[in-house]
């Protein structure tokens, strides 16, 4: 990991930084398994980690996730793991029809603006993932919030630059000044041998005997 990010920093310059990882080279994507926890429970009985959804028919969310069961035909009370592959993926990455909303029975205010609006649905997992890119783009300091991110999310390579667009900046930012000298003569030297592997004196790659 480390020698790679290092390599692969040769080819950056500060303006060719990934947009998709902001030159992280990673990016962090919810994972079901981390989300859901326990896929026994049901949505009612709190199958979700509580800071990602806790359903309350009182709430937008609990409106939400009322309609969307009237819609996609399923029930609030079915274990998570019970729900068909489509409706789970439906919930946790969205819709592409607008959901018209609807008053949860057992909810005690009434919300006459949000019953009738058509809503777009996104789905759980992005939602999530909307406010990781929000918080990192601010760049605060929130342990609380990375907490519990980091409860349900796992890093990716980052599937646009294959973690080769990296700022450089990340490397050398959280170093001193002697560090940070170590650290560039370290990209230089690694540079050097990236290129030194791929050119060889008779212009082909050495390999080992193929074991015929
Ligand atoms: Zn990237």
């Amino acid at each position: 990991m480390a020698t790679s990010s290092l390599s692969s920093s040769c080819f950056n310059n500060p303006e060719s930084a990934c947009r998709t990882c902001g030159g992280l080279g990673v990016h962090k994507l919810t994972h079901p398994e981390l989300l859901i926890p326990d896929p026994q429970r049901s949505i009612l009985g709190g199958c979700f980690v509580k800071e990602a959804f806790k359903y309350n028919p009182d709430t937008w969310d609990g409106h939400v996730m009322y309609s969307l069961s009237k819609v996609l035909k399923f029930s609030l009370d079915t274990p998570w793991e019970k729900l068909s592959e489509a409706v789970r993926n439906s919930i946790l990455y969205g819709i592409e029809q607008k959901l018209r909303m609807q008053a949860p029975p057992d909810t005690k205010v009434e919300r006459e603006k949000w019953v009738g609006s058509d809503i777009g649905f996104g789905g759980i997992a992005h939602r999530i993932e909307r406010y990781y890119r929000r918080y990192r783009q601010r760049g605060e300091a929130n342990s609380g919030m990375e907490a519990w991110l980091d409860k349900v999310m796992v890093e990716h390579t980052c599937p646009d630059c294959k973690g080769t667009r990296v700022r450089a900046t990340r490397l050398l930012s959280r170093s001193t000044a002697k560090r940070s000298t170590m650290l560039a003569s370290s990209i230089s030297t690694s540079c050097t041998s990236f290129w030194g592997r791929s050119i060889h004196p008779d212009g082909r790659g050495r390999r080992p005997a193929s074991p015929a």
